[in-house]
């Protein structure tokens, strides 16, 4: 038998998914995870659940959408590959079924500019993907125009979908996005959220550039 490639990727993407749940941004079978390998990516397998998902399970596909051995990958493969293909900069894929992405993208509204945090997702405002069946190119197309100049956006009556350079960073920019819904749900609850002008959200996006433990000397 040949011996399986990306052992310890694959159990960081079971991890992960496994991770999503703890955390309360996804339960169930919802949601998948991959990430970039040369010449194409892992993706969770379709409808396992995630305490049962062992690493051989996770499947490899190439970017025309092959895939090798028994497991049919995600239904939701198209967007993953379509994230690779289009962006060079992802190097894993998180998708999720968050409650309050969920509930927003019920209501087909995108999250504004009402937190200066809305442009970790790299924007001044983070997308909804028009609607379109689950697992289908029709789905992904959509999801890539939400996601023009963004690393996050909802899908309609869906969820959300977001990559990072890496599978952690993904995973904290879903429980960032999640966080940023919730947030924006309860302020609407109270009343009409102020937003934040292009050109603050301009400046933040500045600043976001060296924040943090990047570059030298910290920002006047
Ligand atoms: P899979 O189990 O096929 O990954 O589907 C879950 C999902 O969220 C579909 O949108
Ligand atoms: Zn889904």
């Amino acid at each position: 038998m040949a011996r399986l490639k990306h052992v310890e990727l694959r159990g960081q993407i079971v991890a992960a998914c496994r991770e999503m749940n703890v955390l309360g941004i996804n339960q169930g079978t919802s949601g998948n995870v991959s990430a970039r390998v040369a010449g194409g990516f892992l993706i969770t397998p379709s409808g396992v659940a995630y305490d049962e998902m062992a690493p051989n399970q996770v499947v490899e596909m190439d970017l025309e959408g092959g895939h090798r051995g028994e497991q049919r990958p995600s239904s939701e493969w198209r967007m993953h590959r379509d994230i690779y293909r289009d962006r060079p900069e992802a190097g894993a894929v998180v998708h999720t079924h968050a409650t309050f992405c969920t509930a927003l993208a019920c209501l087909h509204r995108e999250i504004p500019a009402f937190h200066y945090m809305v442009a970790v997702a790299g924007g001044a405002s983070i997308r909804c993907a028009n609607y379109a069946t689950f697992g289908t190119q029709a789905l992904s197309d959509n999801m890539l125009k939400a996601l023009d100049g963004r690393a996050a956006c909802l899908l309609a009556n869906h969820g959300m979908i977001c990559f990072a350079s890496d599978l952690g960073k993904a995973l904290a920019l879903a429980v960032e996005v999640e966080t940023l819904a919730r947030q924006y749900w309860h302020a609407r609850q109270a009343g009409k959220p102020v937003l934040l002008s292009e050109e603050e959200m301009t400046t933040v996006l500045e600043r976001f550039e060296s924040y943090g433990q990047q570059g030298g000397d910290p920002e006047p």
